[in-house]
């Protein structure tokens, strides 16, 4: 879809909202409800984020469909039904449209448009927004809804640009699609996009040759058609159900249970069978078995070894086996969940070349080369992640107080105060940003709850006659110190994950989501209950 040309922005409006995906939408649906002169910026042709630029083959949410949607409205709960435990990327795409149709939110977007750079006027106390598309407003306030995992990571690959044939990145993939039938297809990356893309593909394409350069654990997803009767039940009483998801933690599902002990508190073969059952059920709840698996190391191999198991008896050949299996901390990556992935290995017209035994040395015009060895390709699939959680912030200019670069004051890493709002640059909000519970959450969980105190955040100022409002300096410092706290007194620091910004070369080490999504609200809502703690209001 080409965009007609458009008036371009200018003057003044009271917010400006950065990205329309899940975020950016329910923000534009909220500011209207309080009257905020509103424009969103949005890069893609479309609605959706996540969801319009994922649309390599097999993209699905690993959160169950009934979860992993919004909860602002109980008529759209009620009206939408999704068909399978986890929707494809074309069904929640459909449904982001729906909503964007429904609240009637596109016409305060402005689509293929690019937010270039945010600068902050000390004299006036407004943002001015710069866009690609040549639009120059002042806002009051700026929301960047722009996304944890929305700028893909290509890795600087000797000879990438010389491959003769396609080069797609799974995190851009075509809306047309790309003809992968017939053609001799590799992929590079075994994270969850491949993981989803690898059986797939491997069905449609002549031969698939992965790259893995670090072996994942993986999760039989357990997908199935969803029984109109289990639907039926949860819309009965749609709001009961997320008030007990938003009393889990992380990415746990009330309906799977909480972790009710620790491990060790099981005999081996109790444990077995707790694994057991769990792996036959299928989704990301399989680490919810006991409440030490991301804590105790021996616990966590316990849990990891049984994975292991599972992998030796899916792959026939015992030899491509070995070089499947994951020897990092479970969990320390963001588990995957998949329909097949490893049973794809035991096709013919798989390939698995393991990249620590034979390093990619180049890729060339005809494919690539590992360990002396050229695989010879039609089309080269990166699936090789995203630059997580600050990327896409970074790549806009943006300037608070004094001309102070957003770049300068995280370049130790993202300092935050509950990854919301950053000193220095006054009246502008991250949704989900490093700091909050974001990526180890039902995102669209985290979304709403970050939208919704904002939105009271901005009602609440302008009932006080308040113009501006700034974390403090001594807020970000202690709630940077617990973040880490949090983090370091778990497994998760223990592997290069993205969580850590391990997977970008040059990135500084730090951990960026903060996990405990209850005590995380609950600590939000003190805040704003008390006059914001720990912000300055003038
Ligand atoms: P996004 O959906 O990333 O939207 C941000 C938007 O901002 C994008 O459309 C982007 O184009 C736009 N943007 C960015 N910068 C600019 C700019 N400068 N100017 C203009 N526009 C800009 N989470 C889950 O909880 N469960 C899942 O099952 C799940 N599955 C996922 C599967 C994939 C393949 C990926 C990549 C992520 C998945 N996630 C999942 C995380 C997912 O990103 C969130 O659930 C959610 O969709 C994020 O919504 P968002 O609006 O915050 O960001
Ligand atoms: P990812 O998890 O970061 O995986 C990237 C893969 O590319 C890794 O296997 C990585 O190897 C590899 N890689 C990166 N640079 C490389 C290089 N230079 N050479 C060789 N290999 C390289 O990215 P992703 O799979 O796109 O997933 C990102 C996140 O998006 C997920 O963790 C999840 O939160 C979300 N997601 C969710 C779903 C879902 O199931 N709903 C699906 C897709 C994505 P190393 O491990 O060695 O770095």
């Amino acid at each position: 879809m080409t965009t007609a040309a458009r008036a371009t922005d200018t003057g003044e409006v009271d917010l400006v909202v950065v990205g329309a995906g899940f975020a950016g939408m329910y923000q534009l649906h909220r500011a209207r409800s309080l009257g905020l002169r509103t424009i969103v910026y949005e890069a893609g042709d479309g609605v959706g984020g996540t969801w319009y630029w994922n649309r390599y083959p097999g993209a699905r949410c690993d959160v169950d469909s009934v979860e992993y949607s919004y909860s602002f409205s109980e008529e759209l709960e009620q009206e939408w039904s999704w068909s399978e435990r986890y929707a494809t990327q074309p069904e929640i795409l459909r449904y982001a449209e729906h909503v964007a149709d429904r609240f009637d939110l596109r016409r305060d977007i402005r689509f293929a448009t690019r937010v270039t750079a945010a600068h902050f006027d000390d004299a006036n106390g407004r943002w001015t927004i710069r866009t690609d598309a040549g639009d120059e407003v002042r806002a009051r306030f700026v929301v960047l809804a722009t996304g944890c995992l929305s700028s893909t990571n290509t890795p600087d690959l000797p000879g990438l640009a010389t491959f003769a044939g396609t080069t797609v990145h799974t995190g851009n993939w075509p809306a047309g699609g790309v003809d992968l039938a017939g053609k001799r297809v590799g992929i590079i990356g075994t994270g969850s996009s491949a993981i989803q893309a690898i059986p797939v593909i491997a069905a449609q394409a002549a031969h698939l040759t992965v790259f893995q350069r670090t072996p994942q654990y993986s999760l039989p997803a357990g997908n199935r058609p969803l029984d109109p009767a289990e639907v039926a039940e949860i819309k009965a009483d749609y709001p009961g159900f997320r008030v007990r998801n938003r009393a889990m933690n992380g990415a746990h599902s009330a309906r799977y249970g909480r972790p009710a002990k620790g491990l060790w508190a099981d005999t081996a073969e109790a444990r077995d069978a707790e694994f057991r059952f769990r792996w036959a059920r299928g989704g990301v709840q399989f680490l919810s078995a006991y409440d030490n698996l991301l804590i105790d190391a021996g616990a966590n191999e316990v849990a990891a070894e049984f994975v292991r198991d599972q992998i030796r008896a899916t792959v026939a050949d015992p030899e491509v086996a070995e070089r499947l299996l994951p020897d990092t901390v479970i969990g320390c990556k963001r588990i995957c969940i998949d329909d097949g992935y490893f049973a794809a290995y035991n096709r013919p017209n798989v390939t698995l070349v393991d990249l620590r035994q034979d390093p990619l040395e180049t890729i060339t015009a005809a494919g690539v080369v590992a360990g002396g060895v050229e695989h010879p390709l039609d089309v080269l699939v990166l699936a090789t992640g995203f630059d997580a959680m600050t990327g896409t912030v970074l790549r806009i200019d943006l300037r608070g107080r004094a001309g102070a670069r957003l770049a300068d004051a995280w370049a130790a890493g993202p300092r935050t105060y509950l990854g919301l709002g950053v000193p220095g640059f006054p009246n502008l909000f991250f949704v989900t940003g490093p700091g909050s519970p974001s990526v180890l959450t039902n995102m669209i969980m985290a979304i709403e709850q970050h939208v919704d105190w904002i939105s009271d955040c901005l009602a609440y100022l302008d009932a006080h006659g308040v113009t501006q409002i700034e974390a403090t300096e001594a807020a970000v410092e202690s709630w940077v110190d617990h973040v880490n706290a949090v983090a370091g007194a778990t497994l998760f620091p223990s592997c290069n994950s993205w969580y850590l910004g391990a997977n970008i070369p040059g990135k500084k080490r730090v951990f960026m989501p903060l996990l405990g999504f209850p005590p995380y609200v609950e600590r939000c809502d003190e805040v704003a209950a008390s006059g914001y703690t720990g912000f300055a209001l003038t």
